[in-house]
């Protein structure tokens, strides 16, 4: 039986916790991050995309018109709260809608203008936590908005997989698909559902659902006997209208005109309502059941489901922290960690002053330096244990600063590869350091 004590522990332990399927990215980590969105920065830039910061959450109707009433992201994955003035607002579950909704609030697509704009950040899904699939997770997303020709799709199909390539990802596989458009998906829906109710008893409860509800869902259903009658349904590339099949040949014959390779796949529809025409993914073998890494595609018709004019768009959403269990899984290089340049030691007692003064110069002069700041048990640290730290932490150099170097307002610069030390007078010691550090690389 619980007790009341058992019950206010639990309680205290949950509190002292993240939330299930939440993490935090801690600097063991976090320098990854940082390099992984270096590296996606230059490639928007590269490509003429231009950053936006977005809110972190919206008005609930932007998502359940602009993302579709009828998915599993509205259904059954958001988190959505009311707020004290008791309007229902969403934590943003992907960043499409949002980027959208900003375009036409600020006019960045008026007077046929396009805009090609890029944003990352943490998005919010409520799903059942396991390896690569988390509650609050990041994307990078890029939204090339107010063209409608197959160039532009080309160009995010690219630019995606340009990202990937500069950071080394191996053995990705990018698979593309067109869902048509609402002149020719109602035919083709009509086509599928057939088809499915003449296979209805070996679909899922869940896909007899769907059947009416969202039937190109059970396509990507991943139950095997759902699956294995997906695998011979007929393709909706079949069953285009002529305005759809000519801009999906187009995109094949540019991708084929850049040499990309990849792999038709009648079954990718997509979780999100809003696409129209071109829908991609690009898959690792390195994630088992999280196999995507990116997803994207046209969405002609968003800007007009959230009560926007008409404004064609394609984009993608690439999940950060998958793309970091890839890089880790595949031995990729993050860059150089960054470390502390200098550690800088009181000898003694008198010299602290000194050390914090030095410490701080060397920081003015972007120079990375830690000094003993003591500690809660025992306050300020012996020389020894100062000297332990500089090791512990990886110092290129520690200065040292003790009762001669004070007479001479000199320091003892001690290079920590070569133990090599040098009195150094205190004004040069920046410039030493720097003259030094190329040698050390
Ligand atoms: P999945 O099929 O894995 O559920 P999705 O189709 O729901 O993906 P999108 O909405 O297209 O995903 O999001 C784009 C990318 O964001 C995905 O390819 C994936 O890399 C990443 N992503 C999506 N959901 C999560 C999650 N819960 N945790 C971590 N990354 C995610
Ligand atoms: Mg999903």
């Amino acid at each position: 039986m619980q007790t009341a004590d058992s019950k206010t522990i639990e309680t205290i332990e949950a509190q002292n916790k993240a939330p299930r399927g939440i993490r935090d990215i801690l600097p063991e980590e976090s320098w990854k991050w940082a390099y992984v969105l270096s590296v996606t920065a230059q490639t928007m830039a590269d490509f003429g995309y231009s950053e936006v910061y977005l809110p972190i959450f919206e008005h609930t109707e932007l998502f359940s018109r602009g993302v579709g009433d009828a998915t599993d992201i509205v259904e059954k994955e958001m988190y959505t709260f009311v707020d004290r003035g008791g309007r229902s607002v969403t934590l943003r579950p992907e960043a499409t809608a949002g980027m959208v909704r900003a375009a036409l609030e600020h006019g960045l697509c008026e007077q046929n203008m396009s805009s090609k704009l890029w944003c990352w950040g943490p998005m919010f899904r409520y799903e059942r936590p396991q390896k690569g699939r988390y509650r609050q997770f990041y994307q990078f997303d890029a939204e090339c908005l107010g063209l409608a020709g197959p160039v532009a799709d080309v160009e995010i199909i690219a630019l995606s997989a340009e990202i990937f390539r500069r950071l080394g990802l191996r053995n990705l596989e990018v698979v593309a698909n067109s869902v048509g458009c609402p002149k020719c998906r109602p035919q083709y829906r009509k086509v599928l559902v057939d088809y499915f109710t003449s296979k209805k008893s070996s679909l899922c409860e869940t896909c007899l659902g769907r059947l009416d509800r969202n039937p190109l869902r059970v396509l990507d259903c991943k139950v095997p006997e759902c699956s294995a009658v997906a695998d011979s349904a007929p393709a909706i590339y079949e069953h285009l209208c002529d305005e759809c099949a000519a801009h999906f040949e187009e995109v094949k014959a540019g991708l084929a005109r850049l040499n990309f390779p990849y792999k038709l796949d009648k079954r990718l529809v997509r979780g999100l309502d809003y696409y129209t025409k071109t829908a991609y993914e690009i898959l690792s073998g390195e994630l088992g059941a999280q196999n995507a890494v990116c997803g994207g595609g046209r969405y002609d018709n968003l800007a007009e489901s959230i009560g926007g004019p008409h404004l064609p768009g394609v984009g993608f959403a690439a999940g950060f922290d998958r793309v970091v269990l890839v890089m880790e899984q595949q031995g990729n290089s993050f860059g150089e960690r960054p470390r502390t340049e200098v550690y800088v030691a009181a000898q003694d007692e008198a010299a602290r002053g000194a050390v914090q003064i030095l410490t701080h110069k060397l920081r003015r002069e972007g120079i990375s330096a830690e000094q003993d700041a003591g500690d809660a048990l025992r306050g300020a640290r012996s020389f020894k244990a100062q000297m332990k730290s500089a090791n512990k932490i990886g110092a290129a150099w520690t200065c040292i600063v003790g009762a001669d170097e004070l007479a001479k307002g000199s320091v003892t610069v001690k290079n920590m590869t070569t133990g090599e030390q040098n009195l150094v007078a205190e004004e040069e010691v920046a410039n030493y350091i720097r003259r030094h550090e190329a040698r050390l690389i």
